[in-house]
């Protein structure tokens, strides 16, 4: 009985050794895999001229649970949620569907225009209000992504403000400037233009998604993978308008999205608090590549306004190109 019973370990022991070791463990994610978390800035932001402001907020909201988004940030003023109509009944019902809240400072200005201490005082007056919220998450996203520019006393100032109080960076990793086709659609018609919203559906979903896929090759290209990315969005009409449209386009271009609790925790965060340039201010993806050395283009083409503008009076004026 016993010598079975040894018989028995030994062959268990032999098998043991001739298995192949388990795979090393790690957290690579499978190649070819892309995530995105969507984030939304300027809550609450002003009434468009496109929709009502609690229809914008209810469309939201509707497309991200239909779209089966989990967790989407939104990055608040919390100095104009009183002079927005509803504005702070949009932002619970934002949280209660499961969404986070950060800071985007009290007034929403550009560090450039302020000192140091002026700007932290901004954060704080934000921080105090949002830190009550169950959603609250300890991220901060610089107004107009400046983060100092050329002022590197300036950029280092804040940094070590954040860090003193336990912030970290709500950076960027893709943008298409959402906010212009919100801008120029509401434009045109306020002039009393044709806008063909089809079109200008196409245009938006197709930047987003050309934004995405750049960002995500200049980073390859830059640190050898494909980190979680942040796109950078905001509450405005046109935005909301096309989102369901947007998400659609980039899960059939084999985009995930994730939360942005995911994207944060990406080690590519740690970037935010310490890439050097000569000009601090835009997605942390074209900063890190700077800091590198990548060839330019560091940044997707139709962020430069005048080549959008010009897409967007083709395409959604109809427009014919002037030839010379
Ligand atoms: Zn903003």
């Amino acid at each position: 009985m016993l010598a079975r019973l040894l018989l028995v370990l030994i062959t268990a022991m032999a098998l043991a050794a001739c298995m192949p070791s388990p795979a090393p463990v790690t957290d690579a994610e499978p190649v070819g895999e892309r995530r995105i978390a969507l984030t939304f800035d300027d809550i609450p932001r002003h009434q468009g001229a496109f929709l009502d402001t609690d229809e914008r907020a209810e469309m939201l909201r509707t497309t991200l649970r239909e779209a089966g988004v989990e967790q989407a940030a939104f990055f608040v003023n919390t100095g104009k949620l009183q002079e927005r109509a509803n504005g702070l009944g949009h932002l619970l019902a934002y949280m209660a569907d499961g969404h986070v809240m950060a800071n985007h400072a009290a007034t929403h200005p550009s560090l450039s225009d302020l000192s140091v201490e002026e700007y932290l005082a901004e954060i704080d007056a934000a921080e105090e209000w949002l830190v009550q919220l169950e959603g609250h998450r300890p991220w901060f996203r610089y107004p107009f992504l400046d983060e100092g520019r050329a002022d590197i006393a300036k950029r280092d100032g804040v940094r070590a403000g954040l860090a003193a109080r336990g912030l970290t960076n709500g950076y960027v990793t893709v943008d298409a400037s959402d906010w212009f086709y919100d801008q120029a659609a509401s434009t045109a018609r306020s002039e009393g233009r044709d806008v063909d919203m089809e079109a200008l559906g196409e245009l938006f979903v197709e930047s987003h998604v050309e934004a995405a896929n750049f960002f995500d090759d200049l980073a390859v290209r830059t640190i050898g993978r494909s980190p979680a990315h942040v796109m950078l969005l905001h509450e405005a009409d046109v935005t909301v308008l096309f989102l369901a449209d947007l998400i659609h386009a980039l899960e059939a271009d084999g985009w995930s999205i994730i939360t942005a609790d995911e994207a944060y925790a990406d080690p590519f965060a740690a970037f935010a608090a310490t890439y050097d340039t000569p000009s601090a201010q835009g997605t942390l993806t074209e900063q890190v590549a700077w800091e590198r050395d990548l060839p330019a283009p560091r940044w997707y083409s139709r962020n430069a306004l005048s080549e959008a503008q010009a897409e967007f009076d083709r395409r959604v004026l109809g427009q014919i190109e002037e030839e010379d």
